[in-house]
C-alpha cells in the first residue's frame, strides 16, 4: 500500500520529497506533497521525516 498524505496537515516543507529512495514524491501545483501510487515501494521513510506528521502508512 502506497502511503496517505493528509493535505490539510502537510506545510509543504518538501522534506518528504527529498528522502524517498526511489522518487515517488513530488509537490504538486497546490504545493503540497503527492505520492505517485505506482512507484512508492512502502519503505516509510517519510513517514518518519516529516515534521508534522502528514503521512501515514
Ligand atoms: S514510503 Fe518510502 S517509497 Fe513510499 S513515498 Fe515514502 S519514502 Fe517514498
Ligand atoms: S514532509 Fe510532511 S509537511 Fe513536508 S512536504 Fe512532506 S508531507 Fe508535507
Amino acid at each position: 500500500m502506497p502511503v496517505t498524505i493528509d493535505k490539510d496537515t502537510c506545510i509543504g516543507c518538501g522534506a518528504c520529497v527529498g528522502v524517498c529512495p526511489v522518487g515517488a514524491l513530488s509537490m504538486g501545483d497546490d504545493s503540497k506533497s503527492h505520492c505517485d501510487e505506482g512507484i512508492c515501494i512502502d519503505c516509510g521513510a517519510c513517514v518518519a521525516c516529516c515534521p508534522v506528521e502528514a503521512i501515514s502508512q
